[in-house]
């Protein structure tokens, strides 16, 4: 070892344990830790560590990279919106990134979205839309300090969904390992499964019991992502919106994770006709650069806020609201999305998901067998047929492992793999994640 690099990993060591003796990280059990690994900078879809390793990034680092890392025209912008205005009080004052990001916004989304409420990151952007969905009908219901007929508060949400980790989106979440300590204190809700050929009928005897005390219906449209990538069919979620919509349930599509193209359109929303009445973006809506929440709704949801009461006004809002920087950043990635033909990379992802999805379909039982395989859009999955289907399998932690020795980073939930590219990753280095992924599984 060279004298230069014997100081590299002395003041890496350093750092590390500085990170170990004051930092608590998310989602990590505490005993027996694994040392995290410092990443020093960023470049496209690589990350690159103080030794100078560069691990190809295969999951857009937690979902929200787009046009790749330390981007220098999204950096360029924010440095020079940081020198005009970087925060200003959101209630009696605005500013220029804040309408621009929303006009924007409002002229991508399905045609039936007019409004953008802005918070901080996906799950106030969900909080948001129950709490909109909510005070909906009951604005509608309160009249002089008396509240008229059926309270209409219930939510339906699906089986194994993931909305977020504040006490509503937890609340709307499935009852798993993640929130097992909280179920006591969450308010209930009408879980249903996610929609099959047989199961519409169970639903629609539960809206004939409920449906009129029910005031929304949350989903993560198509894909559920930290519920283990777990995919369903489009005609059938629409169907399914129909039914609810013909109810009067607000439908609130959590696109935190599925906007911004990783289903193969701008918008899962796209895939289905029955369109949302509330929209919830979060995650690559910055091009995965700051913590940014919106939740859109239509002028349906807006109206019946605007009122002569004070008491019916949204009380809601956060100190980040609209932060520019962050609007900022949106618009910037917006600009990429069109620069970069992020349409076409995002059509030449999928199909390149389907070919690798054959092959491992194709591929001779050797090492770890893996079953249910599936791609939607940019998003390829399959579990490892190896202990529970479970997020505490340990296949986990392995498979991170081996493949970050290969120089790729992918997490799996549980022994569900998955994987979910930057749209800037070149054929070469999709080739590379592909092989890596081929060769742990055959070891
Ligand atoms: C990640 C995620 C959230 C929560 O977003 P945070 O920014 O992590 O709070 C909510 N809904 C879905 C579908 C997500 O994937």
């Amino acid at each position: 070892m060279s004298h230069v690099s014997r100081l590299r990993t002395f003041a890496l060591m350093n750092w590390i344990e500085k990170d170990r003796k004051y930092i608590w990280h998310p989602f990590t059990p505490q005993k027996e830790r694994l040392d995290p690994i410092f990443i020093e900078r960023g470049k496209g879809s690589l990350l690159y560590d103080s030794e100078g390793h560069a691990y190809i990034d295969a999951v857009s680092s937690w979902w929200v990279t787009l046009h790749g890392h330390a981007h220098p025209y999204i950096a360029e912008k924010l440095y020079q919106q940081a020198l005009e205005l970087e925060q200003v009080i959101f209630a009696g004052f605005t500013h220029k990134p804040a309408i621009e990001l929303a006009e924007r916004l409002v002229t991508l989304l399905p045609q039936n979205f007019t409004r953008i409420f802005y918070s901080d990151n996906g799950s106030t952007s969900t909080e948001v839309s129950l709490k909109m969905a909510i005070q909906y009908w009951w604005n509608q219901a309160y009249e002089n300090g008396v509240h008229k007929g059926i309270k209409r508060n219930k939510i339906i949400a699906f089986k194994n969904s993931y909305h977020g980790d504040t006490f509503g989106a937890m609340s709307v979440s499935d009852r798993g390992v993640f929130t097992m300590a909280f179920h006591d204190l969450l308010f209930e809700v009408l879980f249903i499964d996610t929609p099959e050929k047989d199961n519409i009928k169970q639903t629609k005897a539960l809206l004939e019991e409920y449906g009129h005390e029910v005031a929304a219906f949350i989903y993560e449209p198509l894909v559920q992502g930290a519920g283990g990538m777990k995919m369903y069919d489009a005609a059938l979620l629409d169907e399914l919106l129909g039914i609810m919509q013909e109810t009067g349930i607000i439908c609130i599509a959590d696109e935190v994770m599925t906007g911004f193209g990783r289903t193969g359109k701008l918008f899962a929303s796209e895939h289905m006709q029955h369109k949302p009445d509330i929209i919830c973006l979060s995650k690559g809506l910055t091009g995965g650069t700051m913590a940014l929440g919106v939740t859109a709704c239509s002028d349906k949801i807006y109206n019946a806020y605007v009122n002569d009461d004070k008491l019916k006004t949204f009380f809601h809002g956060h100190s980040f609201t609209a932060n520019p920087l962050a609007c900022t950043a949106a618009i910037a990635s917006l600009d990429l999305v069109k620069q970069n033909n992020v349409i076409e990379k995002i059509e030449w992802l999928t199909a390149q998901h389907q070919l690798f999805a054959a092959k491992l379909a194709a591929r001779e039982a050797k090492g770890f067998s893996v079953k249910n395989i599936r791609t939607q859009g940019t998003i390829i999955a399959f579990e490892i047929d190896k202990g529970k289907d479970e997020y505490l399998n340990n296949i986990s932690q392995e498979i991170t492992q081996k493949c970050m020795a290969k120089g790729v980073y992918i997490r799996p939930l549980g022994n569900a793999v998955y994987l979910m590219p930057p749209y800037c990753i070149t054929q070469e280095e999709l080739n590379t994640i592909y092989e890596t992924l081929l060769s742990v599984l055959n070891d």
